[in-house]
């Protein structure tokens, strides 16, 4: 098992990564000394959650876990009030700490939750998917879905430990197991030459979900995203390298009302990203290519997703990082780095778009 510290503004934090790694949870929750605990979990997690419960009961701590149905639909208003309410009747006071067992829709609902709850009570994390693993459960976003808008109610609070226990991707079905592959290869071409290097060598002991050499992928891709967040917490400037691959793939989910997987989708932005920098001359064929297998090599093969181009084209400018309709684009440089806040000129984003679902 291994350790990483998350050093930010609103909190500092320990992550454990490995296998068994929950054993780390009944000794963390002692720290806290807690008042009253809420496990929030999905219907297709429960039985992880039922575990951390068992793990973490004692004479004087008899934990409640609360299941919400597993679907992005469970990331809600209403699913948030629901929530809160059964913390109130439960009377869980200031010293309660909410436990997220689950993927990222959990981790994101119950971390608003702690958030809000008495102005803001303890909150673990324990990611129960590679994508939360490596992703969602580091850097403090919590929030639900608007009626339209994917996470549009929301605040940053961060956890006060997070578990990520690979044991539990035992359960997590295969496809969605690859899927997240595409942040991995996200953080490898953006930030890190050597995990590059990893997923290469590799291949097959992650394929088959080798304990420890995914222990150290996680922590490669943690300790990515906790460098980022310690200097942007916020996501006012450089925490953008995290987009890399996102405005394309924001707008080709948008435009296919979300029928496409969020992995595929981002590995088609990550595609045209590499596209357009080389296009614009800033990388060369040999980084395009590289990615391209790195993408096929994790079960994303170069397929362009099925959706109307204009539908995409259309949506671009609306893009979370772009003012005034200007879109910054994070551009990969060579392997291990990408720049962001490109301006790319429309016509050229139209072109390689066009091609790239022709
Ligand atoms: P998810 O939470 O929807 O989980 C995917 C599916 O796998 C669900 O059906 C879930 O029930 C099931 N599942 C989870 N763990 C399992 C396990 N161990 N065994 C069996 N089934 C399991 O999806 P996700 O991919 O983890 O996360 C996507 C969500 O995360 C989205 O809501 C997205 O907006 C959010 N997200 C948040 C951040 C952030 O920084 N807060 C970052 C990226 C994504």
């Amino acid at each position: 098992m291994v350790r990483l510290i998350v050093d930010t503004p609103g909190g500092t934090y320990p992550v454990h990564i490995g296998s068994g790694a929950l054993k780390v949870l009944k000794p963390t929750l002692a720290r806290l000394d807690p008042t009253g605990v809420v496990i929030v979990t999905d219907t297709n997690v429960r039985p992880w959650a039922q575990a951390v419960a068992k793990a973490v009961k004692s004479a004087r701590l008899r934990p409640l876990v609360y299941t919400v149905p597993a679907s992005e639909r469970s990331k809600s208003l209403t699913a948030l009030g629901n929530l809160l309410a059964f913390m109130e009747r439960k009377r869980i006071d200031r010293g309660g700490v909410v436990i997220a067992v689950g993927g990222g829709m959990v981790g994101d609902l119950a971390g608003l939750a702690a958030a809000t709850w008495l102005r803001g009570v303890h909150l673990i994390s324990v990611p129960t998917t590679l994508l939360a693993m490596v992703d969602s459960s580091l850097g403090g976003k919590t929030g639900v879905n608007g009626s339209r808008m994917k996470n549009a109610i929301g605040t940053f609070w961060q956890p006060s430990a997070v578990v990520s226990d690979v044991d539990c991707l035992a359960t997590l079905p295969r496809a969605r197991y690859r899927e997240a592959f595409a942040e991995v290869v996200k953080y490898a071409v953006a930030m890190d030459r050597g995990l590059f290097e990893v997923l290469r060598r590799d291949t097959e002991r992650l394929l088959a979900q080798d304990p420890s050499t995914l222990e150290g992928v996680i922590m490669s891709c943690a300790t990515a995203k906790a460098l980022v967040v310690a200097r942007d917490e916020r996501d006012t400037g450089p925490r953008a390298i995290l987009n890399y691959g996102h405005t394309a793939a924001h707008a080709v989910e948008a435009a296919s009302s979300f029928r496409i997987s969020h992995g595929r989708a981002v590995a088609f932005g990550m595609r045209v990203a590499a596209k357009i920098s080389r296009a614009l001359d800033l990388c060369s064929d040999r980084l395009v290519e590289q990615q391209d297998e790195m993408l096929a090599a994790y079960g994303l093969p170069d397929e362009s997703p099925r959706v109307d181009v204009d539908r995409v084209l259309a949506v671009i400018p609306t893009d979370k990082k772009a003012r005034r309709g200007r879109v910054a684009w994070v551009l990969p440089r060579r392997i291990g780095f990408a720049e962001v806040g490109h301006e790319v000129p429309p016509g050229l984003v139209r072109r390689v778009l066009r091609k790239a679902l022709a």
